[in-house]
């Protein structure tokens, strides 16, 4: 359909799929799964009287097996897989910059936030080849959901409907691009928000406070810290600096919190030492942000290997489709602080030691940016500077 929900924030007319789902649900000739991005369990709770900055996993993965899902997966999952492929991506890139090619584009620049990526293709088109190619968490996950699980319990794709739910609005356009389909289907049928399900929920007569907690589905509900991070500003880049040090130096990290990529101020710098290469590392949420990140590169003056944006402020934990509140940095801060913590608690922190992603690869797609990856799990961009969008200035 035409898509209309361009505004990260929220401010404008969203499209709500809440009721597609619950035809989907209430349909037994599908199998319905759901996949939930990390933000939006930090933040959930909020909608049923929990105090911000509380984490609501469990009770989110029951209240969703509650609705009918056939079966709830994690989107860190696929956040991991993310990380094996733009850290290759990322070490290819500089390997090649490091023996003198100067073909090779640097910065390389996540592109895992739909909003961040259409404000490059509108306003950036001529530094399209930058951002990584690897696709977002939401948009792999729908890939490797309608392939490699599809296959695993022999039920073809078009009877399979795999919904996302999201701290973002921005995701409802970006499951819509063509490059994210297969014959028509979507890899990735429909996408609500946090206040979407917490609706949902309510409407369903789910009294979410008395719930039980439960454990995500498997093989595409285990996962990482550094796939959990990914819903904070600073997070994407510090879980893939955990796996692209690993794997260029060989080493263990002794230190996995990297403290230096943290915190809430727009543009935030760090030189991280790989054993010997200084790799830079910029991040900046908020367009008008990441605008002089992308000025400066245009100019040849960015000194930076790799760069995180996000379009929201905070990162995800802040996006268009979370609670809303007044007292926005305080909020921020708490979603934050219970990612972190979150974070600290995982058994595994890094992407690469993930074993279901592990098995993916054994099982089906040989390494990261091998051939059936590339077709998979990554993306091109697109010059859209002519279509008609909203000014930046708003966002
Ligand atoms: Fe969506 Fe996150 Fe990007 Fe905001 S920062 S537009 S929530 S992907």
């Amino acid at each position: 359909g035409q898509c209309v929900a361009v505004c990260p924030t929220g401010a404008l007319s969203e499209m709500d799929y809440s009721k597609e789902v619950i035809k989907a649900l209430a349909n037994p000739e599908y199998t319905v799964i759901a996949q939930t991005a990390p933000a939006v369990r930090a933040a959930l709770g909020e909608s049923f009287g929990y105090p911000v900055g509380t984490s609501v996993t469990g009770q989110m993965v029951t209240a969703l097996k509650d609705l009918g899902f056939d079966y709830v997966f994690d989107t860190d999952f696929a956040a991991d897989m993310t990380i094996m492929e733009e850290s290759a991506e990322l070490l290819e890139r500089l390997t090649r910059h490091l023996e003198g090619d100067k073909t090779v584009k640097l910065p390389i620049l996540t592109s895992c936030c739909p909003a961040w990526v259409r404000f490059i293709e509108h306003n950036f088109p001529d530094m399209k080849e930058i951002p990584s190619t690897s696709r977002s968490p939401q948009q792999m996950f729908g890939s490797i959901a309608k392939s490699y699980f599809a296959e695993k319990i022999g039920v073809p794709r078009e009877k399979l409907i795999v919904v996302s739910i999201m701290p973002c609005v921005a995701k409802k356009f970006e499951c819509e691009r063509d490059e994210f389909k297969v014959n028509g289907d979507p890899d990735v049928n429909f996408s609500i928000t946090t206040r979407e399900l917490a609706r949902l929920i309510k409407i369903s007569n789910i009294d979410f406070k008395e719930l039980a907690s439960s454990e995500f589905d498997q093989p595409l509900g285990e996962s990482t810290g550094a796939g959990l991070i990914f819903g904070t500003t600073g997070g994407v880049i510090e879980a893939a600096t955990r796996t692209a040090y690993e794997h260029h130096t060989g080493k263990k990290l002794d230190q996995i919190d990297f403290h230096a990529l943290r915190g809430m101020e727009a543009i935030r710098s760090a030189t991280v030492d790989f054993d010997g290469l200084p790799v830079k590392i910029g991040i900046a949420h908020g367009l008008g942000h990441a605008r002089k990140l992308l000025e400066e590169i245009r100019a040849g003056k960015s000194e930076y290997h790799a760069i995180e944006i996000m379009s929201c402020p905070g990162g995800c934990i802040g996006g268009g489709g979370q609670p809303f509140h007044h007292n926005k940095t305080s909020i921020l801060l708490e979603r934050q602080k219970a990612i972190y913590s979150e974070d600290q608690r995982m058994k595994i922190r890094k992407s690469h030691e993930n074993p279901s992603v592990i098995k993916v690869y054994e099982e089906y797609l040989g390494h990261p940016l091998s051939e059936k990856a590339e077709k998979l799990l990554h993306t091109l961009y697109f010059d859209r500077s002519s279509q008609v969008t909203i000014d930046d200035s708003e966002l």
